[in-house]
């Protein structure tokens, strides 16, 4: 017997049943994102490896140890995009898009590849939501994102979300900074990793996101960023938080929330869930401000802000609140007599064309069997037609939730079924 084959360990598989939700997410997020001003993009999902590895940093775990990197048959070294905001830059930056718009606002959404140890709210082909704000350098360039994510949780009816806050400063206080943590680490060197002694040399920040307990410990205690901050990165995280808080957007400031990847400057930010459904998986979103990455990969000196937030966490999360997602058929035909199931498809096909969710069961069978797809399929309405329905052209609809049988013409079918379930009519597609 030949071996069955399973999809890769930690990619799923998204089926009906789930997949509404996901629809309902991407949908939420046209919407919000939309009434922000942002607009889509989509980049491959494959990317040039020094594009990730220039600047998510090479010490970072995601290229240090979660990329899926190959090479191609010219021999090219490429990876499967481990995340959203360095291909964005970089698409940005090939476009040109400084020169025709000064502000720019975008999203994106898709899957990204990190190969991690596996868990729950933790796979290797994920999925996320993101967005990217490229010319602004002001604090409410900051606050409109992080704004636009508890909007988007908001209507997304997801509660016990905490936005952690920080500052990591910049290139004019970061290194005062650097200088008193790297002294604190060595003064723990013994108590640490041996992933991080090599950190310690190369970049000691990532210490602070190491996954090991014993560095988590270490970390918890050492030096906090926000003593060092020089003037204007202290202005700029101030209004940050005044900001915030006149939008009426609550955060906590969390010193010691570094983020994983190279590339910030100032704020940085994490939307933490409390809920057990995503064990120590909670973080359902991140981001921050990156005002030299552009350039740093060969574009204009623009500042930049963006987020991504996971959409498998927030399907998790959602799978557990009490909404439901799937959309049902407004109607379920049954053919009583098989001499009457080509005229039930055809009818079925009209009214489909007429803006109804029709269900009909091509393969014909028994009322009865009919009946049962019927009950299953959650239709608002069942119609059972047979040679007398279509001789004397009119039929009885039934309402499934109970009730007395609806009379109908078979010629004004789809006008009823609207006005019954209370819904607004709509004009039929164009033929
Ligand atoms: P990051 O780019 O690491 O800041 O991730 C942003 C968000 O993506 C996280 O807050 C998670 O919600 C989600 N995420 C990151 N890695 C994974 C993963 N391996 N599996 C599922 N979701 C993930």
């Amino acid at each position: 017997m030949s071996q069955k084959i399973v999809a890769v360990k930690g990619m799923n598989d998204l089926l009906p049943g789930e997949i509404e939700i996901w629809q309902h997410v991407e949908r939420l997020t046209r919407e919000l994102f939309g009434r922000f001003g942002y607009s889509e993009i989509r980049t491959p999902i494959v990317e040039d490896t020094s594009l990730f590895v220039r600047s998510v940093g090479e010490e970072t775990d995601i290229v240090g140890k979660e990329m899926y990197t190959f090479d191609d048959k010219a021999g090219r070294s490429l990876s499967l995009r481990p995340e959203g905001t360095a291909p964005a830059a970089r698409a940005y930056i090939e476009h040109s898009v400084l020169n025709q718009e000064p502000l720019t606002r975008w999203y994106y959404m898709g899957p990204m590849f990190r190969y991690e140890r596996m868990k729950t709210g933790r796979y290797r082909q994920f999925y996320q939501i993101g967005a990217e704000a490229y010319g602004a350098k002001e604090a409410a360039q900051d606050v409109e994102v992080m704004d636009m994510v508890t909007q988007f949780l908001q209507a997304l009816g997801l509660q016990d979300i905490t936005l952690n806050l920080n500052s990591l400063g910049d290139e004019a206080c970061r290194p005062a900074y650097y200088e008193k943590l790297v002294e604190y680490l060595k003064a723990h060197r013994e108590e640490l990793c041996g992933d991080c002694h090599r950190r310690l040399e190369t970049n000691p920040l990532r210490v602070l996101d190491c996954k090991n307990e014993a560095c988590q410990a270490v970390a918890a205690k050492g030096p906090s960023v926000l003593e060092f901050l020089c003037e204007p990165c202290r202005d700029h995280f101030d209004d940050v938080q005044r900001k915030l808080t006149a939008l009426g957007v609550r955060f906590v400031v969390n010193p010691r929330m570094v983020r994983g990847l190279d590339y910030y400057t100032r704020t940085v930010f994490e939307f933490v869930a409390s809920h057990p459904a995503l064990g120590t998986a909670s973080t359902v979103g991140g981001g921050g401000r990156y005002d030299k990455l552009v350039k740093s990969l060969g574009g204009p000196d623009v500042p930049a802000v963006g987020f991504a937030c996971g959409v498998d966490r927030l399907v998790l999360l959602l799978k557990e609140s009490q909404q439901k997602f799937a959309a049902t058929p407004d109607l379920f035909i049954a053919v009583a007599d098989a001499d009457s199931q080509d005229a039930a498809f055809t009818l079925a096909s009209r009214l489909r064309r007429e803006g109804l969710r029709v269900d009909f069961d091509t393969r014909g069978g028994s009322l009865r069997s009919q009946m049962k797809r019927s009950d299953k399929s959650g239709a608002a309405f069942t119609l059972v037609l047979g040679g007398q329905e279509f001789t004397s052209g009119q039929a009885k609809l039934k309402r499934m939730a109970g009730g007395e049988p609806i009379p109908v013409a078979l010629d004004d079918i789809a006008r009823t079924v609207r006005a019954q379930s209370g819904a607004p009519q709509v004009a039929p597609a164009a033929t």
